[in-house]
């Protein structure tokens, strides 16, 4: 479980992030949605513990990110933040490789590389695996970055907006992915989704954020609603029922 008690952040001006007080269960997909600004990333850069908090405290698996040593929370959590994909001369495989970096510190040994070759064929690298960052399009590489994500092996998994540069056939490929690594691999996932249709689709639960606060947190079909949804993003959506399960509709 993840949990938030009380946790705020001030940016400078009037901008002010929380109280947030949420609990995350262990296991499945969790959703987070909300307008631009709503406090996403915040919230999830926090949990990761690459952002100080003002106020509150968030632990993970019983441990408190503020006090637990990094080189420990490295080994629980990992996060694939919205905008630090810094482009360099890397291969696909040497990226993925410094998901290992918490167990190697950089000596990477042959069982290291029996994992990076699992999450290359997970998400299907093999071909691009030994081409350069600079060389990919903008979804192999979002592809190739979740999967150094994912090579950290931690228990909890946060990714912040990674369907951002994939068309709708990647996007539900990364999505099956990462259900994939919820059921089988037991990973616990949250995830920050920009489409609702998305979150309807392959998430457990949903957090809905809006103006800096939780307003719902709950299983996926109790927040996937008319008025709820309506009031989140301030636009008239309607839910309908499609043949895989409920759909949003914006008018
Ligand atoms: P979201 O991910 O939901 O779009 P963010 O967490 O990025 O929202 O932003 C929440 C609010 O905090 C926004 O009003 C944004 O402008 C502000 N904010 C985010 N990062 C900073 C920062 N580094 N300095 C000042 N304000 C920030
Ligand atoms: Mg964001």
């Amino acid at each position: 479980m993840i949990e938030l008690k009380n946790v705020s952040k001030r940016y400078s001006g009037e901008v002010a992030i929380g109280p947030l007080n949420l609990r995350i269960p262990k296991g499945g997909i969790t959703a987070m949605i909300g307008p631009n600004g709503a406090g996403k990333s915040t919230m999830l850069t926090m949990i990761g513990r690459l952002l100080d908090m003002d106020e509150g405290t968030i632990e993970i698996a019983g441990q408190d990110v503020q006090s637990t040593k990094s080189g420990h929370l490295a080994k629980v959590v990992s996060i694939l933040r919205q905008e630090n994909h810094f482009v360099t001369k890397l291969t696909v495989r040497q990226l993925i490789g410094f998901g290992r970096f918490p167990y190697t510190k950089g000596r990477i040994t042959s069982h290291d590389e029996e994992v990076i070759s699992k999450y290359i064929d997970f998400f299907r690298l093999e071909e691009l695996q030994h081409r350069y960052l600079d060389e990919l399009s903008g979804g192999q590489r979002q592809r190739a970055y979740v999967a150094m994500v994912l090579c950290q092996e931690t228990e909890y998994v946060l990714l912040d907006e990674p369907l951002n540069n994939l068309d709708v056939a990647h996007s539900v490929e990364m999505m099956r992915h990462l259900k994939d690594a919820a059921q089988s691999l037991g990973r616990t996932i949250v995830v920050v989704l920009h489409d609702i249709n998305f979150a309807a689709r392959y998430a457990d639960y949903i957090c809905a954020c809006k103006e800096g606060r939780i307003v719902e947190f709950g299983p996926t079909d109790e927040i996937i609603r008319d008025e709820i949804l309506t009031s989140i993003f301030d636009t008239q959506v309607k839910v309908i029922e499609g043949p895989k399960g409920k759909i949003a509709c914006y008018h």
